[in-house]
């Protein structure tokens, strides 16, 4: 297939590495319809000689294309009439009959990542019942013999706080794989009272953590809504209102916002905690990932708290920003367009 892209040389050597990179190239004409392909999209697209001149949406089943595509960078395209289907990342380069497209198969990978998150959620779901016996006998052997010996209470306080440990652990795996698994469901999302829910929540964590003196400083707009599921969203603002408490030592301040500059919503947790320096905070969000593993573990934290605020704010189009200060302070600032 003759080289078409018409582009300065360092465009060149960049189209030729994304070439490198493809498994698939068809040509499209400024009309998108079809002009020509490489034998692997002849393969991949089941692509005859008739086809040649067809509209690109009719080829790939999905109307306006081309247009979503220069919007989005790159889609991820299933191609259902193979056996077992097929699942392409397909992107788009300008040249000078109209444009290229250069799909990758990303099928095995995808099935691996399906295949790790099943396997996660499965043992999650395993775990859970014996879990919950388990905790539950331990609350009851403290009722039991709430007047023995020291010695034998210590031991069941570490039981408790351990399978409480496991509890929270599971249940977060579990949220992150439904966030990861399910797309939002229209029909769950309705409109969240947000201003009333973060006050809840303020208060039900001022209640919870009574002997630590934190100050909070809260300035909600009332009755600012959001259109969402009700459970991510207490999920996302409680993990980013429990952070604060948890990394900001006693006597320190925790201040919340939520409020709307006329195009987007803010929700802000600002704190005078510990802090982050600046190389830990791009990697945040990962699973698992945390400044100090010893600190988070002790304090209850089980690592995926900012994973699932990352998965939440995807499926509302909102946006995470972090700006930090080692030993001054963080602020966590999440933005929702005003739809
Ligand atoms: P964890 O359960 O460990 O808190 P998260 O995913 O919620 O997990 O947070 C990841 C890591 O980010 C934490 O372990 C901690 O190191 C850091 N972190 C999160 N929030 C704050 C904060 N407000 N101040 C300082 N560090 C924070």
């Amino acid at each position: 297939m003759p080289d078409t892209v018409s582009k300065s040389p360092t465009d060149m050597n960049h189209v030729q590495l994304i070439k490198q990179f493809a498994d698939a190239i068809l040509l499209i004409n400024r009309q998108q319809q079809v002009t020509g392909w490489q034998k692997m999209a002849q393969e991949l697209f089941r692509l005859t000689p008739e086809d040649k001149g067809k509209s690109i949406d009719d080829i790939v089943g999905q109307p306006d294309f081309i247009n979503r595509l220069q919007v989005q960078n790159y889609l991820e395209l299933t191609l259902p009439y193979h056996r077992g289907k097929r699942i392409l990342r397909v992107g788009l380069l300008d040249c000078e009959e109209g444009y290229q497209l250069i799909a990758k198969d990303i099928t095995a990978s995808h099935e691996l990542d399906k295949l790790r998150q099943d396997f996660v959620a499965n043992v999650s779901h395993e775990l859970r019942t014996p879990l919950t016996v388990i905790h539950g006998y331990i609350e009851m052997l403290q009722d039991l013999y709430t007047n023995q010996d020291e010695s034998l209470l210590k031991i069941l306080r570490v039981l408790q706080s351990q399978t409480e440990r496991m509890k929270n652990l599971v249940e977060d795996l579990l949220l992150l794989s439904r966030l990861e698994h399910k797309p939002i469901n229209p029909q769950q999302t309705q409109t969240v009272a947000v201003s009333e829910l973060i006050t809840n929540i303020c208060h039900e964590m001022q209640h919870l953590i009574s002997q630590q003196q934190h100050k909070f400083l809260l300035d909600i707009t009332p009755n600012l809504n959001l259109r969402g599921d009700p459970v991510e969203l207490r999920s996302l603002l409680t993990n980013l209102v429990l952070n604060a408490v948890r990394y900001t030592p006693s006597g320190g301040t925790i201040e919340i916002r939520w409020f709307t500059d006329g195009h987007n919503k803010y929700f802000i947790v600002k704190d005078t905690g510990i802090g982050i320096s600046k190389e830990h905070i791009p990697r945040l969000t990962e699973r698992f990932y945390r400044v100090d593993k010893g600190r988070s573990r002790n304090i209850g934290g089980t690592g995926l708290g900012l994973a699932i605020v990352k998965h939440v704010l995807l499926r509302h189009q909102g946006q995470l920003t972090v700006t930090s200060e080692l030993g001054k302070g963080s602020e966590f600032k999440c933005s929702f367009p005003d739809l």
